[in-house]
């Protein structure tokens, strides 16, 4: 049975008369999406294979990178791909894109897939790296944003308000900045209008901000929304004319989810995108978890031994971006970790992402040497907050068995709740850390606005 369809107003407004040549590619591919997205596993996995076919044919014959690895191999014996031909394919790594930079560039780029525009990684986590893409996947790029809004049934005439980075001193408290829509001037369907405030505001500001504009929709970072939402449970803002929040750029974690529908009694919608790669998944119109943007992306999960996981594992996010015949990322290693999921019962064929877990860099290494994740987004962290008057909070893995306990709080913690939190924090962690505290009045943003909750430094 299918679940969460596409809303007869966005029917309607999918077949309506096109704005520009521009939203006429992103309507016809969005209309294509409508059929594709309920096609079964089977008919999503053998159209992949011949995209993946047509890809490594072209990347074999244009980019001097791919022409050297693939040697005489024949990309259109898609059975010996099947076979495993396509996992001796070796993973691309980011540091490798930065190496090999022109190498990875097609020398013959269809002249049909328009012109060529770079796109650079923002290098919170590592060096920046350059791709470089055409207006052709850009069309798929724009399509996503404008599924993700069909999928949540957004009214996009409505008002949306972002909370994100900006440059140093836009978008300032208390009137931030105000757009004509919601993103292009001249995207695909008009929207209505949008504000933006810098990343940079405090909690009680933007609470007041968004009190005072009323917006209908809310775009931020779950390290906002995570502090946001009780500080707005504490001073009574209950926003009733939040119709949707929409996170992006760092992990959702379940407790965050339960901390918005307290707060403001709106869901939290995730996207899972990366600035070189585009949209890998959306979250699922009727369930917490994410399907893989199957019609971008071919998106690998592998594990420790570089095999396909199955249901229920983590492992290694490998994506191959099918539609950039200008610099085609082939099994480029991204550097996050997902939880395969089980075929969804909404009726999208679409493989399934249970949860992002994280980046390479989160991963806890204990001192015997077994590696965990430490879920501080999951919901017994409620436990944790509420042992103390806890606002924010870092954990640093400052040696082989300590781990320092980073807290912004609201008066000084008695011996007792730090003890109690030493005992929480041995517990979920596994291990009996040496645990010491250190205060802050309020931990900075990285330039792009993010926060890590778990950080190592030895
Ligand atoms: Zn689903």
């Amino acid at each position: 049975m299918r679940q969460g369809e596409t809303d007869p107003i966005w029917k309607k407004r999918l077949r309506q008369k096109p704005r520009s040549e521009k939203a006429a590619r992103i309507q016809k591919l969005l209309k294509q999406f409508d059929v594709s997205q309920w096609w079964d596993p089977d008919d999503i996995a053998a159209k992949q294979y011949k995209q993946i076919a047509r890809l490594l044919a072209h990347a074999q014959s244009s980019i001097p990178h791919y022409a050297a690895i693939m040697g005489d191999m024949n990309p259109y014996d898609i059975n010996s791909l099947k076979a495993g031909r396509w996992l001796d394919i070796p993973v691309l790594k980011r540091d490798t894109v930065n190496r090999l930079g022109e190498e990875l560039l097609s020398r013959d780029i269809p002249k049909s897939h328009g012109s060529l525009g770079p796109i650079y990684t923002s290098g919170t986590t590592g060096k920046p790296v350059r791709v470089v893409r055409t207006s052709f996947a850009l069309a798929y790029w724009s399509a996503f944003t404008t599924r993700d809004h069909i999928w949540h049934n957004r009214n996009i005439k409505g008002t949306l308000a972002a909370i994100r980075s900006s440059e140093k001193g836009v978008a300032l408290y208390p009137d931030g900045a105000h757009h004509v829509a919601w993103g292009s001037k001249n995207g695909v369907f008009k929207t209505g209008l949008s504000t933006s405030l810098n990343v940079n505001t405090s909690i009680a500001d933007m609470a007041e901000w968004i009190e005072r504009t009323k917006p209908d929709y809310l775009l931020s970072l779950p390290n906002i929304i995570k502090r946001l939402a009780p500080y707005c449970i504490e001073h009574g803002f209950d926003f009733p004319f939040l119709k949707g929040i929409s996170a992006h750029g760092e992990m959702v974690g379940e407790f965050m989810r339960q901390q918005a529908m307290e707060a403001w009694n709106t869901p939290v919608h995730d996207m899972y995108t990366s600035r070189e790669v585009g949209y890998m998944a959306l979250q699922c119109p009727v369930h917490d978890h994410y399907h893989v943007q199957s019609e971008g992306v071919y998106l690998e999960i592998l594990g420790n031994d570089d095999q396909p996981c199955k249901p229920g594992d983590t492992g290694r996010v490998v994506v191959t971006t099918l539609q950039n015949y200008a610099m085609p990322l082939i099994r480029y290693q991204v550097g996050d970790y997902a939880e395969v999921g089980e075929l969804c019962d909404c009726g999208r064929g679409m493989p399934v992402l249970n949860r992002i877990m994280g980046r390479e860099q989160d991963i806890l290494v204990l001192p015997t040497s077994e590696e965990r994740w430490t879920l501080l987004g999951s919901p017994d962290v409620r436990d944790f907050m509420e042992m103390a008057p806890i606002a924010q909070y870092q954990f640093a893995h400052v040696g082989p068995d300590r781990m320092e306990i980073r807290l912004v709080v609201k008066r000084t913690l008695t011996n007792e709740e730090e003890g109690n939190i030493t005992k929480w924090v041995q517990k979920k962690l596994g291990y009996p850390f040496v645990v010491n505290f250190t205060y802050f009045d309020n931990m900075p943003l990285s330039r792009t606005g993010k926060f890590k909750d778990f950080v190592v430094e030895f």
